[in-house]
């Protein structure tokens, strides 16, 4: 079993080297607030729980995130591993997570920590622009679509995330930095930490990625 899990805060990149990998490594991608956007989307009553707090960019209740997360890794396309994207978010997420693996007799491989200072992340999530259709993710800088508004993928129409303003990327970091950040101790003590310098362009950090999962999947 390959699961890896990408740690660090929102706009450090973990979406966009997470989709490269996954499909590198034929491996699902799971991203939580995809997965909660689409709820959203369909206006479920998950959906409806967790709108307004994503909107105001803070932690949807962990009872809904460990449920979901426990739904999508027991689904047959995750039988030789997975990647988890913004999940866990807090220890009681931690906590049940590794309960869950243990059940079914795995292991995590590696988490890759995504390091990142806040203003580059402020700088990110400004000018990301969404696919409404597919999920893809660009920037208006760093990684512009081809057509000005349109998917490279899938053409669907790009759009900007309500979270992705300024009051609200800060909240977000703020969260990340009291209910996140204390994992990565505990990942570090576990032994399963590797750290990635995220604000390297993005195939530099693809790069280092690849390095630094080459020992810990296996084919
Ligand atoms: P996360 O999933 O961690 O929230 P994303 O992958 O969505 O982050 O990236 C946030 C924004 O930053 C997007 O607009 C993306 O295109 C851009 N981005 C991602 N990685 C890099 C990078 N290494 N350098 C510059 N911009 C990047
Ligand atoms: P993201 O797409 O990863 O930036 O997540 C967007 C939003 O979804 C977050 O700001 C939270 O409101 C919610 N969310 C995503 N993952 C989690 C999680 N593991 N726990 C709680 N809330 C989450």
């Amino acid at each position: 079993m390959n699961i890896l899990i990408f740690l660090g805060p929102p706009g450090s990149g973990k979406g966009t080297q997470a989709k490269k990998l996954a499909e590198e490594l034929k491996l699902p991608h799971i991203a939580l607030g995809d997965i909660l956007r689409e709820e959203v989307r369909a206006e479920s009553e998950i959906g409806q729980r967790a709108k307004e707090l994503m909107n105001a960019g803070k932690l949807v209740p962990d009872e809904l995130t460990i449920e979901l997360t426990r739904l999508r890794i027991t689904k047959a396309d995750c039988g030789s591993g997975f990647i988890l994207d913004g999940f866990p978010r807090s220890w009681k997420q931690a906590e049940a997570l590794e309960q869950m693996l243990k059940e079914n007799k795995w292991e995590v491989s590696r988490v890759i920590y995504f390091r990142i200072p806040e203003e580059e992340v402020v700088e990110r999530l400004a000018d990301r622009r969404s696919c409404k259709d597919c999920g893809a993710v660009y920037h208006l800088k760093f990684n512009p679509p081809r057509l000005e508004g349109k998917c490279d993928l899938c053409g669907g129409e790009l759009y900007q995330r309500a979270d992705d303003n300024e009051k609200t990327i800060r909240h977000r970091f703020e969260v990340y930095e009291q209910q996140t950040r204390p994992l990565i101790e505990h990942y570090v003590k576990a032994n399963k930490l590797v750290e990635l310098d995220a604000s390297k362009p993005i195939d530099a950090v693809y790069k280092d990625l690849l390095k630094v999962t080459a020992t810990a999947v296996v084919p």
